[in-house]
C-alpha cells in the first residue's frame, strides 16, 4: 500500500489541502502503507520560492510525517515533477509510438477562433481534432520545420467508459463528451493529467485520494493507464469543503492558510481533529481524536461523499479543549511569544517573580480559544491600567459610597500577611466580612475588580488580586480611591 500527497506549491498550505494530506496519510497508516510527498510544479507560472520547504515545515509542525519525498529518498525519486521531464519525454514517446497520442500544430489563434465559432453555434468548446489524422510524413516535415506543437491524447470517439471510485462506485462517462486533451504543452512540460499518471505508476502508488474537482479527469486518467497497459491504482475522490453559507472556501473570505491559523495560536492537535471530521466520522461518535486514535479508526471506505462544512466555531471548540488539556508549564511556553510585548512593558520586580506568568496563564487557560487570546485577555496584569472613574460605580451607588467601600476593602486586604496572599484566603476574608455585616456583594466586589483591572469584564477580583500580589493590588485600589 502506497499513497501520495501531491500538492502544487503555492507558498502556503490551504486548510482543504491539509484535510487531503491528513486523509492520504491516514489511509496509508491505517493499512501499514507508505506515505509519499510529490511536488507537482509543472505549472511554472505559479512557482513560489521556498514553497516546498515551507510546506514540509508546516506539515512537520502539524505532525504529519512522510516516508518518502524530496527530503527523504525512498528510491522512487526525483519527487519533484520539474526534475522528471526526461522521464515524461520517454513515456510520451511510447504513447506516440503506440498511436495513442499525436502532435497537434494548431496555433493559439486558430484554437481561439475555433472556440469562438463553437460558442456562436452553442456547441461545447472542444478541440476539433484537425491534427489527429495528419500523415506521418506531414508530422515529421512540420517537426523538422521547427513548428510549435503540443501532444494530445487520442480519445475513443464513441462508446462509454466506466470508472470505479472507492467511495462512489462506478461512474460512467460518454467518450464523445471528452476532448483530445493536451498531455505535453508547447514548452515541452507535461500537463497534470500526464505527469500525474506517469508518476503514480512509476512511484507504485496503490491508492489515490484527491479532491473531487478531479472527477472530470478521472476517465482520461484511466484511459491513459489503458493506453500504457498499466494497472491503475484505486481512486477515492474527497468531497469539497464548503463555507457555512454553502459557497467555496476562498482566500478572500478569511483565513484558509494553515500558517495563519498557526500564527493565531491554533494547536496542531486541534487543526488535525477539526480536519479529520470534515468528511469522515468515527463509528463510536467520539469526536475527540488524537492522531494515534485517527490512525487506528480511519478506513478509506468510511469517508463520506457529501460536501463537508468548514465551521470555524468547531475549530475554536477543539482548540479551547486542547488548550485546557495542556500541562501549565507547556502552555506558558506556548503563550510566551504572544506575551512578549506585554512582558517587555512590565516592571522588573514582576518579571523576576517566576510564578507570575504561570498564574497569569492559569487564569486564562479555561477561557482561551486560541493562544493569541492571552495577549488581550491579560494585558492589565502587565502595565498601568487606564479607565474612566465612572466604571467603578456599581448600579445606584454614589461616588462617595463606592469610595468608602473601596477604602474598607483596602483596609481589610492590608491585614492579610504577604505570605498568606492567595486567592482562597483573600476570598475568605472579604466574604466573611460582607456576610457578617450583611452587605451586598456587588457593592464591594465590582469596584474592587474594576480597580484591579480597569475593565468591565474580567476574571473575578480574588484570583486577580492573587496574581497581582499584595503590593500591586493595594496600589491599584489606592489609585481608584484617588480617582473618586
Ligand atoms: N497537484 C494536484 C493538486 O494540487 C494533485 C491532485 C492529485 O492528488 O492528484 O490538486
Amino acid at each position: 500500500m502506497r499513497t501520495r500527497f501531491a500538492p502544487s506549491p503555492t507558498g502556503y498550505l490551504h486548510i482543504g489541502s491539509l484535510r487531503t494530506a491528513l486523509f492520504v496519510y491516514l489511509a496509508a497508516k491505517s493499512m501499514d502503507g507508505k506515505f509519499i510527498l510529490r511536488i507537482e510544479d509543472t505549472d511554472q507560472s505559479r512557482e513560489v520560492s521556498g514553497a516546498v520547504e515551507n510546506l514540509i515545515k508546516i506539515l512537520d509542525w502539524i505532525g504529519i510525517n512522510f516516508d518518502e519525498g524530496p527530503h527523504i529518498d525512498g528510491g522512487f525519486g526525483p519527487y519533484t515533477q520539474s526534475q522528471r521531464v526526461e522521464i515524461y519525454n520517454k513515456y510520451i514517446q511510447e504513447l506516440l509510438d503506440k498511436d495513442e497520442a499525436y502532435h497537434c500544430f494548431c496555433t493559439p489563434e486558430r484554437l481561439d477562433s475555433m472556440r469562438k465559432e463553437q460558442q456562436e453555434k452553442k456547441q461545447a468548446p472542444r478541440y476539433d481534432r484537425i491534427c489527429r489524422n495528419l500523415s506521418k510524413e506531414e508530422v515529421l516535415g512540420r517537426l523538422s520545420g521547427g513548428e510549435r506543437y503540443v501532444i494530445r491524447q487520442k480519445m475513443p470517439l464513441d462508446g462509454e467508459i466506466v470508472v470505479h471510485d472507492e467511495l462512489r462506485g462506478d461512474i460512467t462517462f460518454k467518450c464523445a463528451d471528452m476532448e483530445d486533451h493536451v498531455l505535453i504543452k508547447s514548452n515541452g512540460i507535461p500537463t497534470y493529467q500526464f505527469a500525474n499518471v506517469v508518476d503514480d505508476h512509476l512511484m507504485e502508488i496503490t491508492h489515490v485520494l484527491r479532491g473531487d474537482e478531479w472527477i472530470a479527469s478521472f476517465p482520461k486518467n484511466i484511459l491513459l493507464y489503458k493506453s500504457f497497459g498499466w494497472e491503475a491504482p484505486k481512486f477515492a475522490h474527497l468531497s469539497l469543503i464548503l463555507n457555512k453559507e454553502g459557497g467555496k472556501l476562498s482566500k478572500r473570505q478569511g483565513d484558509v492558510a494553515v500558517e495563519d491559523y498557526r500564527a493565531k495560536g491554533y494547536l496542531p492537535e486541534s487543526l488535525l481533529n477539526f480536519c479529520v471530521l470534515m468528511g469522515w466520522h468515527p463509528k463510536d461518535d467520539n469526536e475527540i481524536l488524537s492522531l494515534a486514535d485517527m490512525q487506528e479508526k480511519f478506513r478509506i471506505e468510511d469517508i463520506g461523499i457529501s460536501p463537508a462544512v468548514f465551521d470555524v466555531e468547531k475549530l475554536d471548540y477543539f482548540n479551547g479543549y486542547y488548550i485546557r488539556q495542556k500541562p501549565l508549564e507547556e502552555l506558558v511556553a506556548l503563550c510566551k511569544p504572544y506575551l512578549a510585548e506585554n512582558i517587555s512593558k512590565t516592571s522588573e520586580e514582576r518579571k523576576k517573580r517566576d510564578d507570575f506568568l504561570k498564574k497569569v496563564v492559569a487564569l486564562e487557560q479555561e477561557r482561551m480559544k486560541k493562544l493569541s487570546d492571552i495577549k488581550e485577555g491579560t494585558e492589565f496584569f502587565f502595565s498601568e491600567i487606564e479607565y474612566e472613574s465612572e466604571l467603578l460605580i456599581w448600579k445606584k451607588l454614589t461616588k462617595e459610597e463606592v469610595k468608602n467601600n473601596l477604602e474598607k476593602m483596602a483596609e481589610l486586604l492590608n491585614e492579610i500577611q504577604e505570605g498568606n496572599w492567595i486567592k482562597t484566603s483573600i476570598e475568605e476574608r472579604v466574604m466573611a466580612y460582607l456576610k457578617a455585616k450583611d452587605l451586598k456583594v456587588g457593592d464591594y466586589l465590582w469596584p474592587m475588580r474594576v480597580s484591579l483591572t480597569g475593565r468591565k469584564a474580567s476574571p473575578g477580583p480574588f484570583e486577580i488580586a492573587d496574581v497581582l500580589g499584595k503590593k500591586e493590588s493595594l496600589e491599584r485600589m489606592k489609585n481608584a480611591i484617588n480617582k473618586l
